[in-house]
């Protein structure tokens, strides 16, 4: 998990460009008679956020044609980002884009090695279809990490995954992302959680969700096997030089460069085991 900065655009400023190129009269009436609640929901979103408590906002049941607000049902409210802000031509397009490029060289934030092809809405515009176009709901996301979330909601703190615009000192400066070497050939990693123990029990439950929801143990996996197979042919080297603890100490090398960048990433935590483990540097790297 990466945490990036939260966009700076104001939710009146992408509201107004949506529904500046709605073509339907009686539909801008209707969604501007009803900035009220929508400015509302947006309130209490950011208040929310704030104390990690965006689970308490309450979803709405209703079906596509329900009526949220006013006399607006969920399709045109969701509408408001299918048809006014994703389409290329939208003038609101130009905030999509600047969201995306909050994200640094467009890596995915949730999983910390995708690359972002799309926008995530934090809570899903299916049961929260007031904030569908609220800058600080929409993530920048890779594909595998917006299909993996899709439109599960938390139900309490602890299943809320990691927000990456709120939630961002202990769960980035702290290693909470580590990794075993299982014996095999060529050698495999398994990835799993161990949240510090000073955390609150939320803050230590919230990323194991985190790494449950986006199916990060097997994702990491498949990653790391592929560096793996690279590492291979330089490990041979270091061995040639100084045996065993030439393999260690350029693991531990790699392992302190990326943990410099990224405590919680999947290479961090892999140098890591790699290092660590007698089997791997005597040469199970073979
Ligand atoms: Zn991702």
């Amino acid at each position: 998990m990466r945490a990036i900065p939260p966009p700076l655009l104001t939710f009146t400023d992408v509201l107004n460009t949506c529904v500046g190129s709605i073509s339907c009269q009686t539909l801008t009436q209707n969604i501007n008679a009803i900035n009220p609640q929508l400015n509302n929901a947006v309130q209490d979103f950011a208040t929310k956020a704030a104390t990690a408590d965006l689970f308490k906002i309450q979803p709405f049941t209703g079906g596509d044609d329900d009526i949220v607000a006013g006399h607006v049902p969920k399709k045109q409210l969701k509408g408001l980002y299918t048809y006014h802000m994703v389409p290329a031509r939208k003038p609101a397009r130009q905030y999509y884009d600047q969201i995306m490029m909050q994200a640094p060289l467009l890596i995915c934030p949730f999983c910390g090695f995708g690359q972002v092809t799309t926008l995530d809405h934090y809570l899903p515009k299916a049961k929260f279809p007031l904030l569908s176009i609220f800058p600080k709901n929409l993530v920048p996301s890779c594909a595998d990490c917006n299909k993996g979330k899709s439109a599960g909601i938390a139900a309490s703190k602890n299943e809320q995954c990691l927000h990456p615009y709120f939630d961002q000192g202990h769960f980035v400066n702290e290693q909470w992302i580590f990794a075993q070497v299982i014996q095999t050939t060529p050698a495999t990693i398994r990835y799993f959680v161990q949240a510090p123990s000073h955390w609150s029990a939320s803050d230590q439950a919230r990323v194991n969700s985190h790494f449950d929801d986006f199916k990060l143990a097997k994702r990491f996996s498949i990653q790391a096997g592929d560096e793996i197979s690279n590492l291979r042919g330089e490990l041979d080297i270091d061995f040639q030089i100084n045996q065993q603890t030439g393999v260690e100490q350029a693991l531990l090398k790699k392992c302190a460069g990326a943990s410099l960048q990224h405590k919680n990433s999947w290479k961090t935590a892999m140098y890591q085991a790699l290092a660590s483990s007698n089997w791997y540097c005597s040469g199970g790297f073979k």
